[in-house]
């Protein structure tokens, strides 16, 4: 039963950073690209860390229904392709969804057993050193600030909170996260021939009956 992983955090944080580690460091779980129509960051690629689109081409798959969910954020589009959500749950991969808080909102609505995870900055300072030190220019990590105030307290209404203090930190407890919900019960028991290689335990697990008492 593989699941979808959302993780947000208001931008600048270091969500893609605490993602891009994750996933060197565990097998089984894809990252879903997203699309934007904003132009790449030196370094970035397409296909890698979006999926780069013209304003027309992105207008032209909301029609087409191929977003399972889009937002305007500071003036371009962002948005989720469904295919690849499918697509990972379909094939058994865990999916990590990297995303903004609204996009959090909206995709946890659409698939409520999703685990959502938000990365908290150590302190609002910290944020803006990190938003500068990617190279926005002063203005735009002013706004990302303001908007960052709003998104904070939507911290409450998610599944776990991580504080991304320290990364390697950050990443072991996202690793935790995801390793604890594969541990699930539901997630075993469904998968019980697969994940259990002995007869003799799959047989006592499946029919038979739980003795114990309280007392
Ligand atoms: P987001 O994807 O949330 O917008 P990024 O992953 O691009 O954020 O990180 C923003 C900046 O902060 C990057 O320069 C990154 O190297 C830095 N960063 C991320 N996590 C930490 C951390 N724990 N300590 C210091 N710098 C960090
Ligand atoms: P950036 O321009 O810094 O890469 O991203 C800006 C914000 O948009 C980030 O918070 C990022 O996580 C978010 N984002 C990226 N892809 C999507 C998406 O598909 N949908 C939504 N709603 N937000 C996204």
């Amino acid at each position: 039963m593989a699941k979808l992983f959302i993780l947000s955090a208001p931008s600048g944080t270091g969500k893609s950073t605490i993602a891009g580690k994750l996933l060197q460091q565990l097998e089984g779980i894809r990252r879903v690209i997203t699309a934007t129509t904003r132009e790449p960051r030196p370094g970035e690629k397409h296909g890698v860390d979006y999926i780069f689109m013209s304003k027309e081409e992105f207008e032209e798959g909301i029609e087409k229904g191929l977003f399972l969910e889009y937002a305007n954020v500071y003036g371009n589009y962002y948005g989720t392709p469904r295919d690849q959500v499918e697509k990972n749950l379909r094939e058994g991969y865990d999916s990590l969804l990297v995303i903004d808080v609204q996009g959090a909102f909206k995709v946890k609505k659409i698939y409520p057993d999703a685990v959502s995870v938000f990365l908290l900055p150590p302190s609002l300072e910290e944020l803006k050193r990190r938003m500068i030190g990617r190279g926005y220019r002063d203005s735009n990590a002013q706004r990302r600030l303001e908007t960052a105030r709003d998104e904070i307290p939507c911290a409450k209404s998610f599944d776990y909170i991580i504080i991304n203090d320290f990364v390697d930190k950050a990443v072991e407890q996202l690793k935790s996260i995801v390793v604890a919900s594969r541990c699930e019960r539901e997630n075993i028991l469904s998968n019980l021939k697969s994940l259990v290689h002995n007869e003799e335990l799959v047989r006592l697990i499946e029919g038979g009956e739980c003795y114990v008492q309280e007392t």
